[in-house]
Protein backbone atom coordinates (compact mmCIF):
# COMPACT_ATOMS: atom_id res chain seq x y z
CA UNK A 1 0.00 0.00 0.00
CA UNK A 2 1.73 3.28 -0.83
CA UNK A 3 2.13 5.48 1.65
CA UNK A 4 -1.00 8.25 2.26
CA UNK A 5 -1.53 11.26 3.78
CA UNK A 6 -4.12 11.82 6.17
CA UNK A 7 -8.06 11.82 4.96
CA UNK A 8 -9.37 14.73 6.73
CA UNK A 9 -6.78 16.70 5.95
CA UNK A 10 -8.49 16.67 2.21
CA UNK A 11 -11.33 18.84 3.67
CA UNK A 12 -8.69 21.19 4.91
CA UNK A 13 -9.35 24.94 4.10
CA UNK A 14 -6.25 26.74 3.24
CA UNK A 15 -4.90 30.06 5.11
CA UNK A 16 -5.23 32.43 2.21
CA UNK A 17 -2.68 34.76 2.66
CA UNK A 18 -3.37 38.98 1.55
CA UNK A 19 -2.06 39.08 -2.16
CA UNK A 20 0.63 41.44 -2.89
CA UNK A 21 -0.45 42.49 -6.45
CA UNK A 22 2.76 44.34 -8.70
CA UNK A 23 1.08 48.73 -8.73
CA UNK A 24 -1.39 47.62 -6.01
CA UNK A 25 -1.01 48.74 -2.35
CA UNK A 26 -1.59 45.92 -0.48
CA UNK A 27 -4.17 46.45 2.60
CA UNK A 28 -4.77 43.22 2.93
CA UNK A 29 -2.70 41.47 5.81
CA UNK A 30 -3.24 43.87 8.76
CA UNK A 31 0.80 44.64 8.48
CA UNK A 32 1.65 48.36 9.44
CA UNK A 33 2.73 50.12 6.14
CA UNK A 34 6.78 51.65 6.93
CA UNK A 35 9.66 50.07 6.46
CA UNK A 36 11.43 49.02 9.75
CA UNK A 37 13.48 52.10 11.91
CA UNK A 38 16.87 52.26 11.12
CA UNK A 39 17.94 51.10 14.67
CA UNK A 40 15.97 47.83 13.76
CA UNK A 41 17.87 47.25 10.16
CA UNK A 42 21.10 47.38 11.36
CA UNK A 43 20.35 44.91 13.86
CA UNK A 44 19.17 42.67 11.92
CA UNK A 45 22.28 43.34 9.05
CA UNK A 46 24.42 42.50 12.03
CA UNK A 47 22.71 39.41 13.37
CA UNK A 48 23.14 37.75 9.62
CA UNK A 49 27.07 37.54 10.48
CA UNK A 50 26.43 34.39 12.74
CA UNK A 51 23.43 32.48 11.01
CA UNK A 52 25.67 29.49 10.16
CA UNK A 53 24.73 29.33 13.89
CA UNK A 54 21.82 27.74 15.09
CA UNK A 55 19.94 30.70 17.37
CA UNK A 56 19.58 30.66 21.12
CA UNK A 57 16.86 28.13 21.60
CA UNK A 58 15.53 29.63 24.98
CA UNK A 59 15.66 32.98 23.27
CA UNK A 60 17.30 34.50 26.42
CA UNK A 61 18.28 37.66 25.45
CA UNK A 62 14.17 38.15 24.77
CA UNK A 63 12.60 36.28 27.11
CA UNK A 64 14.81 38.61 29.99
CA UNK A 65 13.63 41.97 27.70
CA UNK A 66 10.41 40.65 27.25
CA UNK A 67 10.03 39.55 31.61
CA UNK A 68 11.03 43.37 32.51
CA UNK A 69 9.23 44.68 29.71
CA UNK A 70 6.04 43.19 30.96
CA UNK A 71 7.14 43.55 34.34
CA UNK A 72 6.52 38.93 34.88
CA UNK A 73 8.85 36.39 35.88
CA UNK A 74 10.38 34.79 32.41
CA UNK A 75 9.05 31.43 33.68
CA UNK A 76 5.40 32.99 32.54
CA UNK A 77 6.59 34.30 29.01
CA UNK A 78 7.18 32.20 26.26
CA UNK A 79 7.80 32.89 22.81
CA UNK A 80 6.91 31.05 19.30
CA UNK A 81 7.26 31.34 15.58
CA UNK A 82 4.50 34.22 15.54
CA UNK A 83 1.62 34.37 17.62
CA UNK A 84 -0.19 32.17 15.20
CA UNK A 85 2.64 29.40 16.16
CA UNK A 86 1.92 30.04 19.99
CA UNK A 87 -2.14 29.47 19.04
CA UNK A 88 -1.05 26.23 18.07
CA UNK A 89 1.00 25.12 20.37
CA UNK A 90 -1.35 25.89 23.18
CA UNK A 91 -3.92 23.57 21.43
CA UNK A 92 -1.51 20.86 21.76
CA UNK A 93 -0.33 21.43 25.50
CA UNK A 94 -4.08 21.64 26.77
CA UNK A 95 -6.05 19.18 24.19
CA UNK A 96 -6.08 15.40 24.09
CA UNK A 97 -8.11 13.80 22.00
CA UNK A 98 -11.65 14.28 21.98
CA UNK A 99 -11.25 17.90 23.42
CA UNK A 100 -12.49 20.77 22.70
CA UNK A 101 -11.29 24.08 21.17
CA UNK A 102 -13.89 27.60 21.11
CA UNK A 103 -13.99 29.99 19.43
CA UNK A 104 -16.17 33.07 17.96
CA UNK A 105 -17.25 33.18 13.98
CA UNK A 106 -16.05 35.25 12.26
CA UNK A 107 -12.44 35.31 14.04
CA UNK A 108 -8.94 34.70 13.17
CA UNK A 109 -9.28 32.00 10.14
CA UNK A 110 -6.24 30.30 11.42
CA UNK A 111 -8.30 28.99 14.68
CA UNK A 112 -10.16 26.37 12.44
CA UNK A 113 -7.00 25.59 10.43
CA UNK A 114 -4.70 24.70 13.44
CA UNK A 115 -7.23 23.18 15.60
CA UNK A 116 -8.33 20.57 12.60
CA UNK A 117 -4.00 20.33 12.21
CA UNK A 118 -3.66 19.30 15.73
CA UNK A 119 -7.02 16.80 15.74
CA UNK A 120 -9.15 18.74 18.24
CA UNK A 121 -12.85 19.16 17.93
CA UNK A 122 -13.63 22.66 17.58
CA UNK A 123 -17.30 24.33 18.48
CA UNK A 124 -17.84 27.87 17.05
CA UNK A 125 -20.19 30.81 18.34
CA UNK A 126 -21.48 33.67 15.81
CA UNK A 127 -20.99 36.94 16.90
CA UNK A 128 -23.57 39.45 17.85
CA UNK A 129 -25.46 41.83 15.61
CA UNK A 130 -22.41 44.25 16.35
CA UNK A 131 -20.02 41.96 14.96
CA UNK A 132 -18.93 41.69 18.65
CA UNK A 133 -17.98 38.39 20.66
CA UNK A 134 -21.44 37.14 22.07
CA UNK A 135 -19.60 36.07 25.82
CA UNK A 136 -22.97 35.12 27.05
CA UNK A 137 -22.92 32.19 23.77
CA UNK A 138 -19.78 31.37 23.98
CA UNK A 139 -20.34 30.83 27.85
CA UNK A 140 -23.29 28.23 27.38
CA UNK A 141 -21.15 26.47 24.42
CA UNK A 142 -18.39 25.28 27.10
CA UNK A 143 -18.59 21.29 27.25
CA UNK A 144 -17.09 19.16 29.73
CA UNK A 145 -14.92 18.31 27.16
CA UNK A 146 -13.81 22.17 26.22
CA UNK A 147 -10.45 22.72 27.18
CA UNK A 148 -9.04 26.26 25.50
CA UNK A 149 -11.55 28.99 24.54
CA UNK A 150 -10.07 32.02 22.13
CA UNK A 151 -11.19 35.50 22.63
CA UNK A 152 -9.68 37.43 20.06
CA UNK A 153 -9.78 41.51 21.15
CA UNK A 154 -9.68 43.29 19.17
CA UNK A 155 -11.62 40.57 16.86
CA UNK A 156 -9.83 40.00 13.57
CA UNK A 157 -11.57 40.58 11.04
CA UNK A 158 -14.08 42.60 12.12
CA UNK A 159 -11.70 44.80 14.51
CA UNK A 160 -14.55 44.87 17.51
CA UNK A 161 -13.63 44.27 21.32
CA UNK A 162 -15.26 42.81 24.28
CA UNK A 163 -15.17 44.96 26.54
CA UNK A 164 -13.40 44.64 30.77
CA UNK A 165 -16.80 44.85 32.33
CA UNK A 166 -18.30 41.94 29.73
CA UNK A 167 -14.87 39.52 29.70
CA UNK A 168 -14.40 39.60 33.75
CA UNK A 169 -18.34 38.35 33.84
CA UNK A 170 -17.26 35.45 31.40
CA UNK A 171 -13.98 35.36 33.45
CA UNK A 172 -15.97 34.58 36.67
CA UNK A 173 -18.11 32.11 35.23
CA UNK A 174 -15.79 30.11 33.02
CA UNK A 175 -15.60 26.63 34.46
CA UNK A 176 -11.87 26.07 36.07
CA UNK A 177 -11.13 23.56 34.01
CA UNK A 178 -11.32 25.92 30.30
CA UNK A 179 -7.95 28.30 29.96
CA UNK A 180 -9.05 31.50 28.18
CA UNK A 181 -6.79 33.18 25.41
CA UNK A 182 -6.93 36.51 24.69
CA UNK A 183 -5.36 36.81 21.52
CA UNK A 184 -4.36 40.49 21.48
CA UNK A 185 -2.43 40.88 18.33
CA UNK A 186 -3.75 44.47 18.01
CA UNK A 187 -3.07 45.53 21.69
CA UNK A 188 -0.91 48.28 20.49
CA UNK A 189 -3.75 49.92 18.44
CA UNK A 190 -6.16 50.51 20.98
CA UNK A 191 -7.20 53.59 21.80
CA UNK A 192 -10.20 53.64 23.55
CA UNK A 193 -11.28 53.17 27.47
CA UNK A 194 -12.77 49.87 28.88
CA UNK A 195 -10.90 47.54 26.73
CA UNK A 196 -9.47 44.92 29.09
CA UNK A 197 -5.39 44.78 29.66
CA UNK A 198 -5.15 41.18 29.17
CA UNK A 199 -1.65 41.20 31.11
CA UNK A 200 -3.84 42.57 34.29
CA UNK A 201 -6.15 39.70 34.12
CA UNK A 202 -3.40 37.00 33.92
CA UNK A 203 -1.96 38.88 36.66
CA UNK A 204 -5.18 38.02 38.40
CA UNK A 205 -6.46 34.84 37.46
CA UNK A 206 -5.24 31.16 37.14
CA UNK A 207 -7.13 30.14 33.60
CA UNK A 208 -6.48 33.01 31.20
CA UNK A 209 -3.52 33.61 29.08
CA UNK A 210 -2.46 36.25 26.86
CA UNK A 211 -0.95 35.98 23.13
CA UNK A 212 1.10 39.02 21.35
CA UNK A 213 3.07 39.44 18.93
CA UNK A 214 5.63 41.52 17.00
CA UNK A 215 4.51 41.02 13.23
CA UNK A 216 1.69 43.82 13.60
CA UNK A 217 2.62 47.00 15.93
CA UNK A 218 6.50 46.51 15.98
CA UNK A 219 6.57 46.11 12.08
CA UNK A 220 8.45 42.47 11.90
CA UNK A 221 5.52 40.57 10.19
CA UNK A 222 8.29 39.26 7.79
CA UNK A 223 10.49 37.50 10.92
CA UNK A 224 7.81 35.41 12.38
CA UNK A 225 8.03 36.12 16.66
CA UNK A 226 5.24 36.46 19.13
CA UNK A 227 4.94 35.40 22.76
CA UNK A 228 2.48 34.55 25.47
CA UNK A 229 2.09 35.36 28.81
CA UNK A 230 0.35 32.89 31.35
CA UNK A 231 1.02 30.63 33.96
CA UNK A 232 3.92 29.03 34.62
CA UNK A 233 2.43 25.32 34.25
CA UNK A 234 0.61 26.43 31.11
CA UNK A 235 4.15 27.92 29.49
CA UNK A 236 5.88 25.18 30.16
CA UNK A 237 3.59 22.96 28.22
CA UNK A 238 3.15 25.28 25.66
CA UNK A 239 7.19 25.16 25.67
CA UNK A 240 7.73 21.49 25.26
CA UNK A 241 5.38 21.95 22.07
CA UNK A 242 7.86 24.40 20.50
CA UNK A 243 9.76 22.84 17.20
CA UNK A 244 13.02 23.13 18.20
CA UNK A 245 14.95 26.65 17.21
CA UNK A 246 11.67 27.65 15.83
CA UNK A 247 12.35 31.56 16.36
CA UNK A 248 15.44 32.54 14.29
CA UNK A 249 18.22 34.36 15.43
CA UNK A 250 17.27 37.62 13.10
CA UNK A 251 13.37 37.43 14.76
CA UNK A 252 15.08 37.37 17.93
CA UNK A 253 17.67 40.37 17.55
CA UNK A 254 14.84 42.50 15.72
CA UNK A 255 12.58 41.73 18.38
CA UNK A 256 15.01 42.91 21.61
CA UNK A 257 15.73 46.26 18.96
CA UNK A 258 12.28 46.62 18.64
CA UNK A 259 11.45 46.63 22.56
CA UNK A 260 14.38 49.25 22.94
CA UNK A 261 12.67 51.88 20.35
CA UNK A 262 8.95 50.91 21.75
CA UNK A 263 8.06 54.80 22.55
CA UNK A 264 9.07 55.32 18.36
CA UNK A 265 7.25 52.25 17.08
CA UNK A 266 4.04 52.64 19.66
CA UNK A 267 4.14 56.29 18.46
CA UNK A 268 3.59 55.15 14.79
CA UNK A 269 0.64 52.37 16.28
CA UNK A 270 -0.98 55.68 17.54
CA UNK A 271 -0.41 57.75 14.41
CA UNK A 272 -2.31 54.36 12.43
CA UNK A 273 -5.61 54.55 15.41
CA UNK A 274 -5.81 57.35 14.54
CA UNK A 275 -5.95 57.44 10.64
CA UNK A 276 -8.37 54.65 11.30
CA UNK A 277 -10.97 56.67 13.63
CA UNK A 278 -10.47 58.97 10.21
CA UNK A 279 -10.98 56.42 7.60
CA UNK A 280 -13.82 54.78 9.85
CA UNK A 281 -15.39 58.20 9.93
CA UNK A 282 -15.14 58.84 5.71
CA UNK A 283 -16.70 55.38 5.38
CA UNK A 284 -19.77 56.07 7.63
CA UNK A 285 -20.30 59.02 5.68
CA UNK A 286 -20.42 57.44 2.65
CA UNK A 287 -22.71 54.89 3.90
CA UNK A 288 -20.47 51.85 5.10
CA UNK A 289 -21.78 50.57 8.25
CA UNK A 290 -18.58 50.04 9.57
CA UNK A 291 -18.50 48.85 13.19
CA UNK A 292 -16.00 50.73 15.83
CA UNK A 293 -12.61 49.25 15.44
CA UNK A 294 -9.83 48.74 17.91
CA UNK A 295 -7.54 47.65 15.65
CA UNK A 296 -5.25 48.67 12.67
CA UNK A 297 -7.88 47.68 9.98
CA UNK A 298 -11.38 48.37 9.77
CA UNK A 299 -14.40 45.72 8.31
CA UNK A 300 -16.68 46.71 5.83
CA UNK A 301 -19.98 44.31 6.41
CA UNK A 302 -20.70 43.78 2.66
CA UNK A 303 -22.67 40.05 2.49
CA UNK A 304 -22.60 39.58 -0.60
CA UNK A 305 -21.32 42.10 -2.47
CA UNK A 306 -17.92 41.28 -0.27
CA UNK A 307 -16.35 39.42 -3.90
CA UNK A 308 -17.62 42.17 -6.12
CA UNK A 309 -16.20 44.87 -3.64
CA UNK A 310 -12.38 43.55 -3.78
CA UNK A 311 -12.49 43.71 -7.74
CA UNK A 312 -13.56 47.00 -7.73
CA UNK A 313 -11.06 47.97 -5.51
CA UNK A 314 -8.28 45.89 -7.04
CA UNK A 315 -9.31 47.85 -10.05
CA UNK A 316 -8.60 50.88 -8.30
CA UNK A 317 -4.95 49.51 -7.27
CA UNK A 318 -6.01 48.78 -3.66
CA UNK A 319 -5.56 44.71 -2.49
CA UNK A 320 -8.28 44.65 -0.01
CA UNK A 321 -9.28 40.73 2.15
CA UNK A 322 -12.92 39.41 1.19
CA UNK A 323 -14.38 37.12 2.92
CA UNK A 324 -17.21 35.61 0.72
CA UNK A 325 -20.62 36.41 1.38
CA UNK A 326 -19.66 38.30 4.71
CA UNK A 327 -17.75 41.00 4.21
CA UNK A 328 -14.23 42.86 3.45
CA UNK A 329 -11.57 43.81 5.87
CA UNK A 330 -9.38 46.46 4.69
CA UNK A 331 -6.14 47.45 6.74
CA UNK A 332 -4.85 50.54 7.36
CA UNK A 333 -1.83 52.11 5.34
CA UNK A 334 -0.28 55.61 5.38
CA UNK A 335 -2.59 58.55 4.79
CA UNK A 336 -2.36 58.69 0.86
CA UNK A 337 -3.04 54.85 1.23
CA UNK A 338 -6.15 55.19 2.86
CA UNK A 339 -7.36 58.06 0.83
CA UNK A 340 -7.06 56.14 -2.41
CA UNK A 341 -9.26 53.72 -0.76
CA UNK A 342 -11.83 56.16 0.03
CA UNK A 343 -11.91 56.90 -3.14
CA UNK A 344 -12.84 53.28 -4.36
CA UNK A 345 -14.63 53.06 -1.76
CA UNK A 346 -16.80 56.32 -2.88
CA UNK A 347 -16.99 54.88 -6.06
CA UNK A 348 -18.52 51.71 -5.39
N1 LIG B 1 -3.86 36.45 15.98
C1 LIG B 1 -4.56 37.26 15.21
C2 LIG B 1 -5.88 37.74 15.69
C3 LIG B 1 -4.07 37.66 13.98
O1 LIG B 1 -4.81 38.47 13.19
C4 LIG B 1 -2.81 37.21 13.55
C5 LIG B 1 -2.21 37.61 12.24
N2 LIG B 1 -3.05 37.77 11.20
C6 LIG B 1 -2.12 36.37 14.40
C7 LIG B 1 -2.66 36.00 15.62
C8 LIG B 1 -0.80 35.80 14.04
O2 LIG B 1 0.18 36.72 13.88
P1 LIG B 1 1.70 36.29 13.78
O3 LIG B 1 1.75 34.80 13.62
O4 LIG B 1 2.22 37.00 12.62
O5 LIG B 1 2.30 36.69 15.08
Amino acid sequence: MPASPRADLDSLPPYVPGKSVPGAIKLASNEVPLAPLPSVADTIAQATSSVNRYPDMGSYALLERLSTGLGVPQQQVAVGCGSVSLCQQVMQAMCNSGDEVLFAWRSFEAYPILAQVVGVRQRTVPLDEHHVHDLDAMLDAITPETRVVFVCNPNNPTGTVVRTAALERFLDAVPSHVLVVLDEAYAEFVNGPDVPDGLRLVAERDNVAVCRTFSKAYGLAGLRVGYLVGQPTIVEAVRKTCIPFSVNALAQAAAVASLDAADELLSRCADISRERDRVRAALLDQGYAVPESMANFVWLPLGDRAAEFAEHALANKVVVRPFAGDGVRVTIGTPEENDTLLEATRTF
